[in-house]
C-alpha cells in the first residue's frame, strides 16, 4: 500500500462526489448559463457573506485574479515572505500584473499590523504605492499555522485606514475554520476577496472560488478572459464543490488529528531535530544528520511519499485517502527507517 503525503491534492473524488458529478445539470458557464455553476458561486458568496463569487480551475488563477483586481502597474503588494503568491505562483504578481511585493518575516508564516504599517510605501513619486496585503490561512510554508479574526482586524483596520485592499489566500482556509471554530461570515467581513481551493483537502477533483463584491467579480470574469477564459459545461467540476461543501468539510478534523499524530510519529525519530507545531493537515520536520534527499529516499523504500520543503525540511499533508489504517501502517514503516 502506498502512502502518499506529498499533497491534500493527490485525492480522488469519493463514489458520492462522482455521483453528483455525473448527474449535475449542465450549460455553458460563458454565457453563465450553467445552472451548477451558479449554484457554487452563490453558496459559497452566501456562506462568506460576499456578493458574488467566481469558479476558476486552480487556485493560482484565483489568486492572480485577485492580485490584479487590486493593483496596478508600478504598485506594491504586501505579504510574507512565504507567501504561496509570491514563492509558487510563477512569478506572476510581475508577470500578470506588473506590480512589485514587499516580503516581510514572521513567525510560522504569519505577519502583523505593526509589521505592515511600517511597510506601507509613502505617496511619493520614488515609491511604488501600496495598494495590497495579502495574508494566507491556513500558511502552508509555516506549518499548516492559522490567523485568528483577533489577529487579522488590526491588519482589517490598519487597511481601511490607508485605503489599501486585503486579500486572503484561503486556499486551506476550512482548515483554519474547523480548527478555531470561527464562522465563514465573520471572515468574509474582514477581506475584501477571498480565495478559496476546492481541490485540497476538500477533496475536489478541480476548483477554486474567489468571493468579493460584485463590482469585483463582474471585472473578475474579465481578467479570467484575459488569462486564458472561461470553461464551458464546468458544472460536472462545481457539483463536485457543491457536493464537498456539503459533506467534506467537518472530516477535516480528522487529517488534523491524524497529523498530530503523525508529528508525533516523526518527532521520536532519531534523525529528526524538530517538529513544526501541528495545527491543522500539514506536518514539517526539520532533519538532523541526513539531508530531505537521503530521508525522502527511505522513506520511499517503505512505499511512503513526502516532499522536501527547504534545505533541511520535509513535508507531509493527511487528506482524504489517509485513514487510521494508514496512519497504523506509517507507524510501523517508519520504524524501519
Ligand atoms: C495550493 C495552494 C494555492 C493554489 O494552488 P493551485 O494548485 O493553483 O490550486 C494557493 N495558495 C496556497 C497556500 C496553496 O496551498
Amino acid at each position: 500500500m502506498l502512502i502518499d503525503l506529498r499533497s491534500d491534492t493527490l485525492t480522488r473524488p469519493t463514489p458520492g462526489m462522482k455521483e453528483a458529478m455525473f448527474s449535475a445539470p449542465l450549460g455553458d458557464d460563458v454565457f453563465g448559463e450553467d445552472p451548477t455553476v451558479n449554484a457554487l458561486e452563490e453558496k459559497i458568496a452566501k456562506l462568506f457573506g460576499m456578493e458574488a463569487a467566481i469558479f476558476c480551475p486552480s487556485g493560482t488563477m484565483t489568486n492572480q485574479i485577485a492580485i490584479r483586481l487590486h493593483t496596478q502597474i508600478q504598485t506594491e503588494v504586501i505579504c510574507h515572505q512565504y507567501a504561496h503568491i509570491y514563492l509558487y505562483e510563477g512569478g506572476g504578481i510581475m508577470a500578470n500584473s506588473l506590480a512589485s511585493v514587499k516580503l516581510l518575516d514572521g513567525a510560522f508564516g504569519k505577519i502583523t499590523a505593526a509589521q505592515i504599517a511600517e511597510s506601507i510605501n509613502p505617496d511619493d513619486v520614488h515609491a511604488p504605492e501600496t495598494t495590497l496585503v495579502s495574508l494566507e490561512n491556513t500558511m502552508n510554508k509555516g506549518g499548516g499555522s492559522i490567523y485568528r479574526l483577533d489577529e487579522v482586524k488590526p491588519i482589517r483596520d490598519l487597511c481601511r485606514d490607508k485605503g489599501i485592499k486585503l486579500h486572503l489566500d484561503g486556499a486551506r482556509l476550512f482548515n483554519a475554520l474547523v480548527e478555531s471554530g470561527e464562522s465563514p461570515l465573520d471572515w468574509g467581513a474582514h477581506f475584501d476577496t477571498i480565495s478559496i481551493c476546492l481541490s485540497k483537502g476538500l477533496g475536489c477533483p478541480v476548483g477554486s472560488v474567489l468571493v468579493g463584491s460584485k463590482a469585483d467579480i463582474k471585472r473578475a470574469r474579465k481578467v479570467r478572459k484575459a488569462f486564458g477564459g472561461g470553461m464551458r459545461q464546468a458544472g460536472f467540476l462545481a457539483a463536485a464543490g457543491i457536493y464537498a461543501l456539503d459533506h467534506q468539510v467537518e472530516r477535516l478534523k480528522e487529517d488534523h488529528v491524524r497529523a498530530s499524530a503523525l508529528g508525533e510519529m516523526l518527532s521520536k525519530l532519531p534523525v529528526v531535530a524538530e517538529v513544526f507545531p501541528v495545527t491543522t493537515n500539514i506536518v514539517i520536520a526539520r532533519l538532523v544528520g541526513t539531508t530531505p534527499e537521503e530521508f525522502m529516499k527511505n522513506l520511499a523504500e517503505q512505499n511512503i511519499k513526502s516532499v522536501k520543503f527547504g534545505k533541511d525540511l520535509v513535508r507531509f499533508v493527511t487528506h482524504l485517502d489517509f485513514g487510521d489504517e494508514q496512519l497504523e501502517e506509517f507507524g510501523k514503516r517508519i520504524r524501519n527507517i
